[in-house]
């Protein structure tokens, strides 16, 4: 039923109800008036009559009999319609209760809801002010309920919102309140001494160890974890009087925000509302905004960084780092960017830009360097993604085996058999795919060989620890040996010292990439890098054709800001 449709309907109901209503006045005065004229007359009348039908008087007059009777069935009428009025009354307010109810309930678990909590609050907060206490608010949002109600059900997934419900409600101090405000969202709110926030830390406590036991039905059974924003009456904003309910709507907001905190600091934890963590959510906003323009402003440059034959000193190609050139905020680095633009989505499109900047730019070098490029999880898991990337290929007119895919390996736990369908159709078109930060991912050995990888690439930190002081070089010896063993080349990355450099060259061939040999640049003065020691395509056909003097291209000039 529409909301129109659901005022008409009542606006019917409440018109039936008057019209009622007026001819319930109506019988009930008819009734009072036969009732007064009873007792008035009946007491003589009634008795004469009564006297002429058992035969001991005379008879009566028969006008009279008929209006007492009359009289009799009015009462009676008048009584029936009272009874019945009373039902009636009695049902409507039952009704009205039971609506009032499902408006401010959640039904699955009896809790208050969404609607009804900030108006309880607001009346606990003023209270408690009244008394010099104040309110915690906490936010509950359990860490792994989706997962929980796609493998097991939504009946199960109902088992799992009432039993915490019931916990929840064991376990906080009677006089709480307690809402679910929708999902697996629920919300707690406590009268408390602010000079004690311990206590509120202990029952926090105590509440995410509760949620932690399992949760069984029949041979299912499953761990929740729940994450928790708390915030205190006394934090709750300037823009809204305290204790109304949109004050009580700001403590909400900004517990929702500890919360969300408390997730990104790991799950299964608490966190207190602190007013960093608002200006935090702005910058990440306005991240988030600048990113989609930058994308349609082009202000995202590849910069390259080289890879050197560690025995030879031979350049043999480049690895395109990502770099924003905010017009407002400068030089940004990928690990800022990157994980934003996955998380709204743009990773392809920002990452298919770059590519297809990078291939123009490498266009121009020797045809022997060969570039390689970073490849977000997310983007393995588009089952076109190797279309895509060959189209761009194609357009670009680059050859691809000079292109290389950094994968990572935390990509390998994600669904093996999608990457693997991925991977063997880049292999198919002659490109080249490289295991990336090897060692951090516990990818276990025989997935290494079960994947058609070229080359791994050594992560840095595990090359870090060789700058350090008496460092052993036992673990990158150890991982040198499995990509030998596996008989794949080995990068590694982060070579910043000549020390480490000489280390890494004793163990025998291998590629590496660091400070040591430069930082990563953008594509002008990569450019003239390679023109400098004569690396550019152009040099290479002069070569070819034994000609002396050739024009020098120059990378192409497009819409960018490098
Ligand atoms: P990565 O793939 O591990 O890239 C190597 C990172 O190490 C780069 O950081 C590089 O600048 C830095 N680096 C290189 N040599 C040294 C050194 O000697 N010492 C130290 N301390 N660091 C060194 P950068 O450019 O900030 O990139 C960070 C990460 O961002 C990259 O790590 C990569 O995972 C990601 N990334 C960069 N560009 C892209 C991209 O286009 N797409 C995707 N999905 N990820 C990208
Ligand atoms: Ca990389
Ligand atoms: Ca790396």
């Amino acid at each position: 039923m529409t909301a129109d449709e659901n005022n008409i309907d009542m606006a019917g109901e409440h018109a039936g109800q008057l019209g009622r209503a007026e001819t319930d006045i109506v019988v009930i005065g008819i009734s009072m008036a036969a009732l007064l004229l009873f007792v008035g007359t009946g007491g003589t009348v009634m008795s004469q009559i009564v006297r002429s039908w058992m035969g001991t008087g005379e008879k009566a007059n028969s006008l009279l009999e008929t209006a007492v009777l009359l009289n009799i069935a009015l009462i009676l009428f008048g009584w029936r319609r009272y009874h019945d009025l009373s039902i009636e009354v009695h049902e409507r307010k039952a009704a009205e209760a039971k609506a009032r109810e499902l408006a401010e309930t959640d039904p699955l678990t009896g809790l208050c809801n969404r609607r009804r909590m900030p108006i309880e609050m607001a009346k606990m907060i003023e209270g408690s002010q009244a008394n010099g206490m104040a309110v915690a608010v906490l936010m509950l949002d359990l860490d792994n309920f989706k997962k929980i109600n796609d493998l097991n059900g939504h009946e199960f997934g109902d088992l799992v919102l009432t039993s915490i419900a019931d916990r929840l409600k064991a376990a906080m101090p009677s006089g709480a309140l307690i809402a679910r405000l929708g999902g697996d969202e629920f919300t707690c709110a406590l009268p408390y001494n602010p000079s004690r926030p311990d206590r509120i830390d202990q029952l926090v406590g105590k509440i995410i160890d509760q949620v932690a036991r399992p949760i069984a039905k029949g041979d299912v059974s499953v761990d929740v974890t729940v994450s928790i924003g708390i915030i205190s009456s006394t934090d709750g904003g300037e823009d809204a009087a305290v204790g109304t309910s949109a004050f009580a709507g700001n403590l909400l907001n900004r517990a929702d925000i500890a919360m969300y905190h408390a997730k990104k600091q790991g799950r299964n934890r608490s966190a207190w509302f602190e007013p960093r963590m608002e200006s935090e959510l702005r910058l990440r906003a306005e991240l988030e905004a600048g990113i989609r323009r930058g994308i349609a402003d082009g202000e995202f440059v590849p910069y390259y960084q080289q890879q050197i034959n560690l025995k030879t000193g031979d350049l043999v190609g480049f690895e395109m780092l990502a770099r924003w050139k905010s017009p407002d905020m400068g030089l940004i680095s990928p690990d800022i960017f990157i994980p934003i633009a996955e998380d709204i989505g743009l990773i392809a499109e920002l990452s298919e830009d770059l590519i297809r900047q990078a291939l123009e730019d490498a266009r121009t070098w020797d045809p022997k360097l060969v570039l390689s490029v970073n490849i977000s999880p997310i983007q393995l898991r588009d089952p076109w993604f190797a279309q895509k990337l060959l189209r761009i290929l194609v357009e670009s007119g680059f050859p691809p085996n000079r292109l290389d895919i950094e994968i990572t390996e935390s990509c390998l736990h994600e669904n093996i058999g999608a990457v693997r369908t991925v991977i063997t159709s880049l292999k198919n078109q002659g490109i080249r795919i490289s295991l990336d930060d090897f060692g951090t991912g516990y990818s276990s050995l025989h997935q290494l060989r079960s994947l058609p990888f070229d080359q791994i690439k050594i992560d840095r930190s595990f090359v870090a620890e060789l700058m350090e002081e008496g460092a052993n070089p036992k673990l990158v010896e150890a991982i040198v040996s499995i990509g030998r063993g596996l008989d794949m080349p080995i990068t590694a990355e982060g070579i910043e010292t000549e020390e480490v450099g000489d280390v890494l060259r004793q163990m025998g061939e291998l590629r590496g990439q660091g400070f040591l040999y430069g930082r990563p640049e953008n594509a002008d003065v990569t450019h003239r890098r390679l023109a400098d020691q004569h690396m550019l395509a152009s040099d290479r056909m002069a070569e070819e054709a034994g000609a002396g003097e050739v024009r020098p291209t120059t990378p192409a000039k497009r819409r960018r800001k490098s």
